[in-house]
């Protein structure tokens, strides 16, 4: 058996691998392996695989026996294509080591560019390009990225007083422009480079107590091992926790033949979006620099130019553009970007460098992109075509992730406070929408505060990964260095965040905890707001409004694709007029769960509320829910009349009854008692009465409406007297009745009898007539299983997911904060169930109810209630079981429809997969049938 291939090559318009090869190459390898492919300029190279660094972890750290081998022949083919050789003291090949897992994992892992730079090579590199400003600088730059991230990260030595060698390298560097009076490092020359090099090494040896090495293969491969070692760096682990990526996956190693953007003023490098990934606008978008290594654009260091003429800001209007600048090589990358969106068809983030008037890419991925951005992309892909494809409005659905449609519902300022704010300073704008927050100057207390429920903005000059928890507990984030591709614009834009990054105004002192802007010195836990859409700073905490994504027309047209392909309906959870009219506005196409209870608190009520409670005879009952009654009448006729004929799942009273009067003082019992004529004492012993050991599982639900039956007949008079009173006008009405917490279809007969004679007597009184519907939650176990008797009583069902999961798992809705934390952290539960559905268990018992249910009554309408209704996994789960419709908050609707249509197109496409698979399978059989005899002897002999 020949040994597993370890090193796959690219270069010279071949390649090993390709794009479909990512679990294995690692994302930046498989598409440099695409791309060379495609015929677009790339440096070869090759690419280690990470099966590599799954072995290298399970074998201590050591590599397969035959890799040294294939890394030598894939060396010297680099060699023969660039007509350079690695380590060559005339003509030396140098490379750089770049890390790549599956999904990108932005400034995550590390690069280390110029490998191969030593006593020997730097001659001959100086004689051969003859210049030696570059060489020093390259070699200066190899320095300070190969000591930070070999000899310092992976070699797992901990910075004193948190001053890396990076640190110390560039306050060497600082000094010596100091020292030479120039602002920029690209105003040193080829001495002051060189010196700063000796003086680098000296620097490394003594905190190192190493010295860098002068060995091209050392740094090789001590370079291949950084990168995997960096696989379980601290960074990276906490990176993958937070976006649920497996260790196991293990990462990629691209070696790659430099090629150089710091070779003088026709030399640059760049990196850049096929389109804008903050607004989701078509043009080509990005940013450069002339004479640059890769890192200097997305590091902050110098600020970078605008790529194009097309997306200078009015604040760019002074800057070169590359189009400006080298039009030539600005056309040839503008056909790459062209020819790699369409052959991707998605929005690509490209890298790229010039070197002396040569193009060469780098990298291409699917770009990263926000909520706004990704809806506008999806919907113009699939209409316009402009740019030489088109993707299918299915496609478009399934582009935009449920939860970026969370960003368009997101707060922005309000237009008009804004117009009175004071500015304080204006960056760019990385990431939209508005926030306010109390100033933070380190990622630990953006979490230290926002865990103490403080909202907080993290002022920084410029992010790193290590800030990546702050960052994710902030409001906001407000860097004073970067431009619109740095770490904490990338960051920032993957989870929808406001961010202004480059506010180079600020001078940010985080040792003493103050920023001065412009004038101003702020200090930690003063409030300022952002307005990241235009790149805005203000003092003080400015209203937001809340977001209105009817205003976005790329939304709208999504939406409709959405509406026409999901089978699955959504309602919504409301109880006032106010919610139903939100809702409507959202796309509800009905109310899934009314809870009368809400209406119970308010303070006009709560007193016959809890006269009902203590009374002590039916007839006292009874008096203090006529006096309820009204108010629930009008409660229903406003709900009713927003809903517009669209159906109202109105729930009977639910929750115990100690819920109203408990913590009731001395005196509003005395009060109390003498509203309804009895002593205090009495009072006092009725609310001693009712208090249960544990009330989720005690006298509540129908359990009340079946002890006092006043109370179903008062709610369900309500209900069709508000009926009544509309039909009477014309209104349109559609009311469903639903009874809590049954358990045994007994319960649910005995409460829909009351109900169904309350309706008798009412379109009797009223001679109004209206239909209605009687149906019953679903959310005690016994209920899910006894399903096909509970439907013979009801006409519908609710899932009540929240309480069926708290009885199935046994957990107490009230207590489970106690142990639910170290259940996520220690992975004895993968989710919270409350969040999101446990379709292995509770799912089973929805699975069981709603076919038992439409066992009995085969047009059972069925839907869920309850916080599961909102998230995007449970809504598929639903859509999958055969559910007429899932209920949510207004807020969650469009997410709720977005994840049904999603549900709708998968389905299809699993259809689609196995009808072809049966037809495949008919052919097989064709064939077998006409296989000569002899195979189909050995065929089940084998067998
Ligand atoms: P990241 O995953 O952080 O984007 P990369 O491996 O893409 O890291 O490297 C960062 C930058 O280094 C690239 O954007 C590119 O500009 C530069 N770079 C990497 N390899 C080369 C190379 N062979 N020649 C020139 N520049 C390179
Ligand atoms: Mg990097
Ligand atoms: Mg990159």
């Amino acid at each position: 058996m020949s040994p597993k291939k370890n090193v796959y090559f690219f270069g010279g318009g071949k390649a090993d691998g390709d794009a479909a090869m990512k679990n294995l190459l690692g994302g930046k390898g498989a598409n440099l392996a695409e791309m060379g492919r495609l015929g677009v300029p790339v440096p070869p190279g090759f690419t280690i695989t990470t099966e590599v660094c799954t072995c290298y972890y399970e074998n201590n750290r050591t590599y397969p026996a035959s890799l040294a081998g294939e890394v030598d022949r894939a060396l010297a083919k680099m060699a023969n294509l660039m007509g350079v050789t690695f380590g060559d003291p005339e003509n030396p090949l140098l490379v750089s080591v770049r890390s790549g897992a599956r999904r990108s994992m932005p400034g995550m892992m590390e690069t280390v560019l110029n490998i191969g730079l030593t006593s020997k090579t730097i001659p001959g590199l100086i004689a051969k390009t003859r210049n030696e400003r570059f060489v020093w600088d390259a070699y200066r730059r190899l320095i300070t990225m190969y000591s930070d991230v070999v000899m310092e990260k992976a070699a797992g030595i901990e910075a004193k007083e948190d001053r890396g060698i990076r640190d110390l390298l560039e306050e060497a560097m600082d000094e010596l422009k100091a020292k030479k009076g120039v602002r920029s490092d690209t105003d040193l020359g080829a001495a002051d480079l060189k010196s700063l090099c000796e003086k680098y090494k000296s620097i490394i040896k003594t905190t190192l107590n190493r010295p860098f090495p002068d060995d091209p293969m050392e740094q090789l491969w001590g370079g291949i091992h950084a990168v995997f070692a960096s696989w379980n760096g601290k960074r990276a682990v906490s990176y993958r926790r937070i976006e649920g990526i497996p260790g196991h996956w293990g990462t990629a190693v691209s070696v790659q033949a430099m090629v150089f953007g710091n070779m003088g003023d026709t030399s640059a490098t760049g990196v850049a979006f096929t389109r804008n990934p903050a607004t989701g606008d078509e043009h080509f978008y990005g940013e450069w620099l002339p004479n640059a290594q890769g890192e200097d654009v997305v590091a902050g260091i110098r600020t970078p130019l605008p790529l194009n003429e097309a997306t200078k800001s009015p604040d760019h209007k002074d800057m070169p553009s590359l189009e400006q600048a080298m039009p030539r090589l600005y056309k040839q990358l503008d056909g790459i970007q062209r020819k790699l969106e369409a052959h991707y068809t998605d929005m690509q983030d490209i890298e790229f460098t010039i070197q002396e008037g040569t193009l060469y890419m780098l990298q291409t991925r699917v770009g990263k992109r926000n909520g706004q951005a990704a809806i506008r992309m999806a919907v113009e892909m699939a209409t316009s075509g402009k740019k030489g494809f088109k993707i299918s409005k299915e496609e478009a659905i399934q582009r935009v992730r449920p939860d970026q449609l969370d960003e368009l519902l997101h707060p922005m300022i309000d237009p008009v406070a804004e117009q009175k704010a004071t500015k304080l300073a204006k960056g760019l704008p990385a990431g939209p929408g508005g926030a306010y927050g109390q100033i933070v100057f380190t990622a630990d207390a953006a979490e230290e505060w926002h865990k103490q429920g403080k909202k907080v903005i993290l002022v920084r000059n410029e992010t790193s990964p290590e800030d990546v928890h702050g960052m994710r507990a902030a409001e906001a984030i407000l860097t004073a260095k970067g431009g619109m591709t740095s770490h904490a614009a990338l960051v920032a834009r993957g989870w929808g965040k406001c961010c202004i990054v480059g506010c180079g105004d600020l001078a940010i002192n985080a040792a003493a905890k103050k920023v001065t802007v412009n004038g101003k010195t702020l200090g930690e836990g003063d409030y300022i707001t952002l307005n990241g859409t235009r790149g805005i700073v203000y003092e003080g905490r400015v209203p937001m409004l809340p977001a209105d994504p009817e205003r976005n027309k790329w939304y709208k047209q999504l939406m409709t694709w959405v509406d026409k392909t999901r089978t699955l309906g959504v309602r919504a959870n409301a109880e006032s007029p106010e919610d139903a009219t939100q809702a409507i506005a959202y796309g509800a196409e009905g109310i899934g769960l009314a809870r009368t209870e809400h209406m119970f608190f308010d303070p006009k009520r709560i007193g016959f509320v809890r006269q009902m409670i203590v009374s002590e005879t039916p007839e006292d009952r009874k008096k203090a829910l006529d006096n309820l009654l009204p108010f629930q009448r009008e409660d229903f006729i406003g709900i009713f009349q927003a809903m517009a004929g669209k159906p109202v799942t109105v729930r009977l009273l639910d929750p115990p009854l100690h819920e109203f009067i408990g913590g009731l003082g001395g005196k509003e019992i005395a009060s109390l008692a003498g509203e309804i004529g009895v002593s205090p004492a009495k009072v006092e012993a009725r609310i001693a009465q009712l208090h249960e050991l544990n009330p989720m599982l005690g006298h509540r639900g129908c359990r009340l409406g079946i002890a006092y039956p006043e109370i179903t007949a008062m709610q369900a008079r309500a209900i069709f007297e508000a009926a009544a009173h509309l039909a009477k006008q014309k209104i349109k009405v559609l009311p469903e009745v639903m009874v809590p917490l049954v358990g045994t279809v007994a319960e649910l007969r005995n409460q829909e009898d009351i109900i169904r004679r309350v309706a008798q007597e009412v379109m009797k009184e009223t001679g109004a007539r209206f239909k209605y519907l009687v149906g019953t939650m679903i959310e005690i176990p016994r209920a899910a299983l006894t399903a096909d008797e509970i439907a013979e009583s009801a006409e519908f069902f609710s899932f009540g997911t929240n309480d069926l999961t708290q009885m199935t798992f046994g957990y107490s809705r009230d207590d489970v904060a106690g142990f639910l934390p170290y259940y996520l952290e220690h992975k004895i539960l993968d989710a919270d169930p409350f969040q999101t559905l446990d379709q292995t268990g509770v799912g089973q018992l929805v699975e069981v109810g709603v076919e038992r249910g439409r066992r009995t009554r085969p047009d059972l309408k069925v839907g869920i209630c309850g916080e599961h209704g909102g998230d995007p996994e449970s809504v598929k789960f639903c859509h999958r079981v055969g559910m007429n419709y899932v209920s949510c908050s207004p807020f969650r609707l469009p997410i709720a429809r977005l994840a049904a249509a999603q549900a709708a197109v998968e389905d299809k496409a699993r259809c689609g997969s196995e009808a072809r698979k049966k037809a495949a399978k008919k052919t097989a059989k064709k064939t077998a049938k006409k296989a000569p005899k002899r195979t189909a002897k050995t065929a089940s002999r084998k067998k």
